[in-house]
């Protein structure tokens, strides 16, 4: 399975705003970003940006906040423009449902990188049946729990202990031992996470529909 191997501040520093790749880091006055607010390389072009490139940008934004690779969100990208609604909404609703960004917002993980590994490692049930496929679209009412054994539920213990995630409207929490969430609803635009909820769209659907 391919994976984003370079440095994940790197990527903030590339795009100018933070975009929480990290967890609670993210917050803390460690942030690269924080300590050094520019793109990396020696050879810095400080020209004032294409059309295209704004749009090119917004894009690589959304795209590596959730942590995907281009075909991946291409896919998502072809998904949404099919459907009769708002293409960008939609887009960001497909985004939401993944499962990794599920287990991430139900504070079962630091990162939505760390939640793609706790699904790909299999300590997760989706609806009371194993589920390892952390690009899975979650519907509503179905039900994500930890297995019931003492590895993944250390694991997210700890990840629930050290930090109090805001558990958005369209989830709920349904047992803590072992942890148990719920999609209560599908997502709207309105449900996306906080860290970017002023991405441009509109931008976006315009560079992928070239
Ligand atoms: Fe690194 Fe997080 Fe800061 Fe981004 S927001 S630069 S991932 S510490």
């Amino acid at each position: 399975m391919a994976r984003i191997t370079e440095s994940v501040c790197k990527i903030c520093r590339r795009e100018g705003v933070k975009l929480y790749l990290k967890g609670t880091r993210c917050d803390s006055p460690k942030c690269a970003l924080e300590r050094r607010n520019q793109p990396p390389g020696m050879h810095l072009r400080r020209n004032k940006p294409s059309e295209y490139g704004i749009r090119l940008r917004e894009k690589q934004k959304l795209k590596r906040f959730y942590g995907l690779l281009e075909t991946q969100f291409r896919r998502y990208f072809e998904l949404a423009s099919r459907s009769k609604q708002n293409t960008g909404e939609v887009l960001i609703t497909l985004l939401e449902r993944r499962l990794d960004n599920v287990v991430f917002r139900l504070g079962f993980a630091p990162n939505r990188a760390a939640a793609r590994q706790l699904v790909t490692h299999g300590h997760l049930t989706l609806n009371g049946h194993s589920c390892n496929i952390p690009s899975l679209l979650v519907k509503a009412n179905d039900a994500i729990a930890v297995k019931n054994r003492k590895g993944s539920v250390d694991l997210v213990r700890l990840c629930l202990q050290s930090a109090s995630p805001r558990i958005p409207d369209f989830l709920a929490i349904t047992a803590q031992e072992p942890p148990a969430g719920k999609m209560t609803r599908l997502p709207t635009r309105g449900d996306m996470d906080s860290h970017l909820e002023d991405i441009r769209e509109q931008l976006i659907i315009e560079f992928c529909s070239r």
